[in-house]
């Protein structure tokens, strides 16, 4: 297959009606600029509103706007998942629908990649318009996460980056379910770089985020890169029977030596409530591990394809059609020209 376009650029939607519009002018503009041929490729996540009409509208009369159509809402992470299964371009951008990531930085981050960088990722130095809380979690979260993790993630990027088709492919090639992409692309090296941007406030609609997913990825971000918990869990197991075990010395020298064995109501409640406490935490870390140890155990498709639209290719071929031809060839497709 022909590589057909210069640029991809990925664009998750989830109940966008009210930006989608405005997104595609700017990037259009942006685009038009940089003198190269390009696509959008918009990936519906299981709108509810009509996200996916606007832009089979825009699509009618650009046909560089493409369309995945999801049969439900599979979250972000996957979103982006199936636009870069979908992106035939050389370099692969990654931007959200909402534009608080400048597509006007498109070209500059085209300008790094000439000069031989794989992946330009965006680096958020000061994030307008996003409540407190918001900052406060997020930016505790990826320090925790940098503490936690062999792979150095940087801190304070997003998902809003380039990449090039090797670096996509690659991407592409690991199928796991628990995705935290911006991991991932850490994890898998060649040549990256960081251009430093103002991350603007969301010009219309309301965060897609609510507190549940962020704390869904935030776990996905540490089980997927991380088993420190687990061996956290050890120690801690191994400290409190070593302290419990001192205890249980001194219970008993009280007993045999002295005669206030009777007094030890309140030390027998704190001791049961402390390690039924930890005891359930524990299992709980566990239980997070197994959790999606089962969820990839399965090996469902990541996501179902309702329908796509300027997109010759997907029509008759279905997401497990994709991971069968990917299996074959391991390469990936950029490897062979
Ligand atoms: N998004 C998605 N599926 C979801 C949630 C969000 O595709 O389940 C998209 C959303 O439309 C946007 C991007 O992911 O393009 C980032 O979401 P949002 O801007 O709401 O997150 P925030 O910037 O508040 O962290
Ligand atoms: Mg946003």
């Amino acid at each position: 297959m022909g590589r057909a376009v210069f640029l991809s650029v990925v664009v998750p939607m989830y109940n966008e009606e009210e930006v989608i519009e405005t997104t595609y002018r700017r990037m259009t503009q942006a685009l038009e600029n940089l003198g190269e041929t390009y696509e959008l490729v918009f990936v519906n996540d299981g709108s509810r509103d009509r996200t996916a009409n606007i832009v089979r509208d825009l699509g009618k009369s650009d046909d560089r706007v493409k369309l995945v159509d999801f049969s439900r809402n599979f979250g972000h992470q996957i979103a982006v998942t199936a636009g870069m299964d979908y992106a035939s371009g050389r370099v692969v951008v990654l931007i959200d629908a909402d534009l608080q990531d400048p597509p006007e930085l498109i070209p500059d981050m085209v300008a790094l990649w000439r000069q031989g960088y794989d992946v330009v990722y965006g680096k958020r130095t000061v994030r307008k318009g996003e409540s407190w809380f918001k900052k406060t979690t997020a930016s505790l979260f990826y320090r925790t996460l940098h503490a936690m993790t062999s792979v150095s993630i940087p801190l304070d990027t997003g998902d809003f980056r380039l990449m090039d088709r090797k670096v996509c492919d690659a991407i592409g090639s690991m199928r796991e379910r628990s995705r935290f992409i911006r991991g991932m692309v850490s994890w898998a090296g060649f040549r990256q770089t960081a251009l430093e941007y103002v991350r603007e406030e969301r010009f219309a609609g309301e965060t897609k985020y609510p507190l549940r997913k962020m704390i869904r990825l935030s776990l996905d971000a540490i089980t997927s890169f991380s088993t420190k918990p687990l061996k956290f869990a050890g120690i801690l197991g191994f400290v409190m029977s070593a302290a419990g075990f001192v205890y249980l010395i001194v219970v008993l020298c009280q007993r045999i030596f002295t005669d206030t064995t009777i007094q030890g109501w309140t030390s027998t409640i704190v001791i049961s409530l402390l390690f039924h406490g930890i005891t359930l935490s524990l299992l709980g870390v566990l239980g997070e591990y197994i959790g999606r140890t089962y969820e990839e155990a399965k090996r469902r498709p990541l996501y179902l394809v309702a329908d796509t639209f300027n997109l010759e290719r997907g029509e008759e071929e279905s997401d497990s059609g994709r991971e069968r031809r990917r299996e074959e060839e391991p390469v990936g497709r950029g490897m062979r020209d």
